[in-house]
């Protein structure tokens, strides 16, 4: 199992638990995790056990759910970004593996470089043409660079004996 975690205020730290899902399986959780969990509802059982088995990691500090489940991180990635009119732009467009921490900075700058073109070009076709060239490439080396960590992380079992 690997704890990713890093504060994101001066109280505060995100605090993430991932594992390959044969240990997940051994560890117990596959029998705890309910199944259909609704959106904003934690799944209870699971941090308590992980409470229980990281306790020397979390030390004193309280573990705040916030709609915390167990997820397979998928990568996203779409041919077009847009159709006519509608345009997608984050994690509707593309997604990049947690551990590089960029996704909600690209999301942030899809916005920026959407708001940018629709007030440079003179018409709604061109500026959704120009932010879509203008950020694939950035976000295709992003994904890139997410790629190689979540494979590192997703295959961490071939190197624990080294
Ligand atoms: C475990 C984990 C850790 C992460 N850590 C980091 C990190 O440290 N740093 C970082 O930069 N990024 C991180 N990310 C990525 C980051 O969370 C996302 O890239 C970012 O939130 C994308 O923003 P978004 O606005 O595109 O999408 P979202 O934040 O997913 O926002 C989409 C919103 O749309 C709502 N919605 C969905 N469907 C509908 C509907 N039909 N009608 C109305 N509303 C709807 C959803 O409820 C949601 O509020 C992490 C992701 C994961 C999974």
């Amino acid at each position: 199992m690997q704890v990713h975690g890093y504060p994101y205020d001066a109280t505060g730290s995100t605090f993430i638990v991932e594992m390959h899902e044969q240990v997940w399986a051994k560890a117990g959780f596959a029998g705890l995790a309910p199944a259909g969990l609704a959106p904003g509802q934690s799944d209870e059982a699971s941090i308590a056990k992980m409470i229980d088995l990281l306790g020397h990691i979390i030390g004193d500090h309280a573990i705040e759910a916030n709609n915390s489940k167990w997820i397979s991180f998928g990568t996203l990635r779409c041919s077009s970004w847009r159709n006519h009119n509608v345009v997608l732009l984050g994690d509707a467009a593309h997604t990049a593996h947690f551990s590089i921490g960029s996704g909600t900075k690209l999301a942030m700058e899809d916005a920026l470089a959407l708001a940018a073109c629709l007030n440079e070009q003179p018409d709604v076709d061109s500026a959704l043409d120009a932010y879509e060239a203008e950020r694939r490439p950035v976000v295709e080396s992003t994904q890139r660079a997410a790629q190689a960590s979540l494979e590192w992380f997703e295959n961490l079992g071939q190197y624990t004996h080294q």
